[in-house]
């Protein structure tokens, strides 16, 4: 249980330079018969890693989201380089968190205290 599984032999991947920064990232096949650009020699824990954002890789060198959850504790995964990129904006890694401080901010203006009122004037009587 958490074996770690000797790193599996790379197929069809190779690095790229990021168009943004500039810095290597490898470009490894995902399942969906696409690619993806992950950060390289960079395998964080799988719970440390927002749940969409976990890459891991199977035994012929595709990788694919890991979708277990609760995710095993010994799980190491891939990042994207894009979350790890100086150069690009980071994306939304939490939206459930994005929603709350959405939600948090309307309370803010909702719960704002009412203004004092002006002091009562009488009407000019001229
Ligand atoms: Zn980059």
């Amino acid at each position: 249980m958490g074996a770690l599984e000797k790193t599996p032999r790379r197929l069809g991947s190779g690095q790229l330079r990021c168009p943004y920064c500039g810095l290597p990232q490898d470009r490894v096949a995902t399942l969906e018969y696409d690619w993806v650009m992950l950060e390289p020699d960079m395998a964080p824990l799988a719970h440390t890693v927002p749940a969409e954002h976990r890459w891991i890789e199977l035994s012929d060198g595709r990788v694919t989201v890991y979708g277990v959850c609760p995710p095993d504790q010994f799980q190491r995964c891939r990042i994207e380089h894009r979350l790890a990129c100086p150069a690009q904006p980071l994306p939304d890694l939490w939206p459930w968190l994005t929603a709350l401080r959405g939600e948090n901010a309307r309370q803010t203006e909702r719960d704002e205290p009412e203004p004092p009122p002006p002091p009562a004037q009488w009407p000019d009587a001229g």
